[in-house]
This record gives C-alpha cells, structure tokens and sequence, in this order.
C-alpha cells in the first residue's frame, strides 16, 4: 500500500524508465518463447496469490469473492488462455494482396510491439483492468509499467507485490501513487498510454500523451441508456438489469445508467426489478455479504446528493458508518438534475417513460454517446432500428453489460465515451504497431508509368488504365 517510505522518488522513476527502455531495445522481449514464457509466470503466480487478491478486493470493495472470482480473475485466466492458444498466430506476419503497380512483389502487415507501455487504471475491478491491459501489453512484446489506482489501496498493494518481488523492474514493474505519481508518469515519453478511468481525467492523460505525439487508448465511461419495449420477455429483463445495474453497487463502467421504461408496463416493470433486487440481496440488501459499498467517502456523499433529486419507488436506504446505499430506483427525475447530468457509477437508477421509442432516441441523441446501450425487445424492427439510431462503443441486445466478456468483439467506447478498443485479438492489436512492408525483388521489371520525363502519350495510357482497372 502507498505510504511515505514507498512512495517512488522521481529520480528512481526516471532510472526505471530508462531501465526499461534499456531492457526493450536490446530485444528482450521480441521472441515468442519470451513473451509465452512470461505470460504464463504471471498466471501462476495470479493462482498462487488469488486468496490475497480476493482479500484485497473484499477490502476495497466488499467485493463477494464469488463476484471477485466472476468478474475480476476469472476474466483474466480466460483471458490468458485465449491469448496462449493464438499467440504465435497473432505474431505471423499478415500476407495481403500485392497491388498492380508493385507487381512483381509481396506485400504483409507485421506487428510490432510499440516499446515502452503506461497503462494507468481505475478502481472499481482494480485487478481485471489492470492485468487485463497488462497482458495485452506483454503479448504484443512491450515493457509496461502499470500504475493503479490509489482508491483502491489494497488491490494494488496486492499486485504490486505479484509483479513487483517476481520479474525484472526492466521489463514490468507496478508503480503504486496517485495524482502527483500519474503525473511524474505522464511527463515521460511513452510508446503507448493506456487509460481507464473518467472523461475527464482521460482529456488531461490525451493532452499529455498529445505533447509527444503518444498513442493512446482512453477506455472511458458515460451514461449508458437501457430500454425495456413493452414486448420484451419482462422477468427476464428485470433479472439482467438488476445485475448489470447493481453488480458492484453500480460501480460499473458499462452498468444500466437510467431506464427507459414503455409507459403501460411501468408499473408492473418496477415490480419486477424490485423482484429481483430482494433475490439477490435478500430482504435488506444492503446488508448483504453478496452487495458491496461504495468506494470512498467522496463517492459516497456523491451518489447520497443524488437520492432527494426524484421520487424514491425502490430502496433509497443509506449506511454512513459501512458507505453502502441500497439498491435504488428513482422516478421524476428531471433531465436536468446533477443524477442525469453525470454518470451515476452507483447504485442509483433513474426510471423515464416513453409511448413512441423515437421520444427514446432523441433523449438519447442529445447527450454524449455512451459506453454502452440496451435494449430489451422481442422485435426484430425495432432492434435494428435502435443499432441504425444510437451511437454507443457496445451494445447488448435482450441483456446488459455482456457483451464484455466476449474476446471476439472490441471493448471501448466512442466520442466522450472512449478511444479504442481492447480484449483477444484486439488487445494484440491495440499494443502492436502495423508496419506494412512492400517486398520487391531485385530484378528490374518496373511499369514504364514510374518515372520521369513524362509524356503525353503516357498520360493518356494512364488515364485508360485507371479506368479500366480502379
Ligand atoms: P479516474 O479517472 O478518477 O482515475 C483513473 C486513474 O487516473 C487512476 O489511476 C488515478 O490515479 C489517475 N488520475 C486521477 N486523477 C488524475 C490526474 N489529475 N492526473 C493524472 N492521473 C490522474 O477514474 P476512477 O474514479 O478510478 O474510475 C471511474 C471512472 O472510470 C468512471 O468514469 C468509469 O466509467 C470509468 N471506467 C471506464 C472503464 C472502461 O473500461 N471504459 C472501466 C472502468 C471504469
């Protein structure tokens, strides 16, 4: 845990730093059997120190180590494993067709690691996204240093341990800080920054990252809408809101921000959620040992404001001393109150209703496009039309925050929601740089059309090709 003896001096940093870059030009990391060698050393020691890792978490978060083990290392061993079965694929250079004019020849995409990584990340599933990154990082063959977040101390403590008493500092390394740490960080030049966390705090990581021209993934958040049309499967919407919405007490990237309800099922819809919310918490949810609390104090007294801006139908409930707030619905809630103007990132759910779903649409249309979106339908026409309206980085289709898990798909966002995406073969990509490569041989067959002194004649050869071939 980051107290004053820990605190990484700036001039040990820039020594890492240098390390670092030191560790990935002399070519360390290039090899295939380096890169699996290392992956796999991680998940072992990720097996040999899950207890401390769920400890860690029920610290921070109260986080059930069941959900620890769901949504947090589960992910990451699955993760791995994907990433161990394809990696030499991933690594093979990419043939491409070669185009006429470079005929003869051959043409492939090769990837290469971009070299020295940041990844900073956020405190709500400290471990999953911080480990998650970091292995995508190490697969594509790049040095990274990872810096967690300083609102979940124990979490970080944790892997800094992992990583920290287990490999070599020149190739990973965990720094634990905050603000001033990140921002000692961000004054370096990096190959790559990958940052999850807030809009906010990401425009200040892009403008730094902006000063030496890094690239970056910015993995944000928003408010993400879910919509329940009235003919949907009502149960079962109900039963996957409520989990997407208060797994984590809300503390959730992509979690249900607000619910658009279809105006003759309200009713019956809130007591469906209601429903659900007593299955999983129990009569008082929130003394649940299955329902965690809030993170900080900070966030706490936040999403406490939020509760007298609207009529509380469900929950509403707050414990000062455990910083735990019931699961709670919320009705007349004006569009233009602090709770819909921010991202709730708690458990608090705003309920609208809507007759026509264009009303849907334009509500949605006129805020910030979203990290995710839901809808809950039974129809076809009405599911496309939501994909064909709505802008947002993911989208789940009869459930909520899903589509996540798959590592066949891009997870991130869009517009304020984010930059890039990530997870499998996408996370490959993100930490791989794409170098194409043109590979004429060396005997001299090149098209009359290439080089000076032009002609007329020429020009009209080439206007004819053009047409005839593009
Ligand atoms: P945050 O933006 O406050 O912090 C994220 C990281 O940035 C932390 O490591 C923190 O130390 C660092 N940081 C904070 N202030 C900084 C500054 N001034 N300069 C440099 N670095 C700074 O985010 P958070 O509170 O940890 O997480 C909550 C937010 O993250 C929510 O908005 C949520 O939607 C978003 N989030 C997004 C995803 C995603 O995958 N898209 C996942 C989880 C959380």
């Amino acid at each position: 845990m980051l107290t004053e003896t820990n605190r990484i001096p700036s001039s040990d940093l820039l020594n890492l730093y240098h390390a670092q870059k030191a560790f990935f030009q002399e070519g360390h990391t290039r090899s295939y059997a380096f890169r699996l060698a290392q992956i796999k050393k991680l998940n072992d020691l990720v097996n040999k120190h899950q207890q401390n890792l769920m400890d860690a978490l029920q610290k921070d978060l109260e986080k059930h180590a069941y959900e620890g083990l769901i949504t947090e290392l589960g992910p990451f061993f699955s993760e791995v494993k994907d990433t161990l079965k394809h990696l030499r694929s991933w690594m093979q250079p990419e043939s491409v067709t070669t185009s006429l004019f470079n005929t003869p020849g051959s043409s492939e995409i090769i990837r290469e690691p971009y070299g020295n990584v940041l990844v900073i990340a956020p405190w709500n599933y400290p471990f999953l996204l911080s480990f998650s990154p970091l292995l995508g990082a190490m697969a594509a063959g790049n040095c990274v240093i990872l810096k967690p977040s300083e609102h979940a101390p124990h979490s970080a403590a944790a892997m800094a341990a992992i990583i920290n008493q287990h490999f070599d500092p020149s190739y990973i390394h965990v720094i634990e800080g905050g603000v001033e740490e990140t921002q000692a960080l961000l004054n370096t030049r990096w190959d790559y920054i990958f940052f999850t966390g807030g809009t906010a705090i990401g425009k200040i990581i892009y403008k730094a990252a902006a000063e030496h021209l890094t690239p970056v993934t910015l993995e944000l958040g928003g408010k993400s809408p879910c919509v329940v049309h009235k003919d949907a499967n009502l149960k079962l919407a109900a039963k996957r809101i409520a989990w997407g919405k208060w797994i984590n007490s809300g503390q959730t990237c992509l979690a249900p921000d607000y619910l658009f309800v279809q105006a003759d099922i309200k009713q019956k819809f809130i007591q469906y959620l209601s429903d659900a919310i007593h299955a999983y918490y129990g009569a008082d949810p929130i003394k649940s040992p299955d329902y965690g609390k809030i993170i900080n104090y900070r966030h706490y007294e936040r999403l406490k404001s939020y509760l007298s801006q609207g009529r509380i139908t469900t929950g509403g409930k707050c414990d000062d001393r455990l910083m735990r707030i019931e699961p709670t619905i919320m009705e007349q809630v004006s569009a233009d109150s602090p709770v819909m103007q921010e991202e709730i990132f708690g458990p608090i759910l705003p309920i609208y209703t809507y007759d026509k779903i264009d009303e849907v649409y334009a509500f949605i249309n006129k805020r910030e496009k979203p990290l995710a979106s839901y809808l809950f339908s039974a129809s076809s026409a009405v599911q496309k039309q939501f994909l064909a309206e709505i802008s947002s980085g993911g989208v789940s289709i009869n459930d909520t925050v899903m589509h996540i898990t798959s590592s066949q798909m891009p997870f991130g966002g869009v517009g304020q929601s984010g930059i890039g995406g990530y997870h499998g073969k996408y996370s490959f990509d993100t930490f791989s740089h794409k170098k194409s490569v043109l590979r004429r041989g060396i005997q001299p067959l090149d098209t009359i059309f290439r080089f000076p002194p032009y002609n007329m004649k020429l020009l009209k050869m080439m206007k004819e090709l053009l047409k005839r071939f593009l």
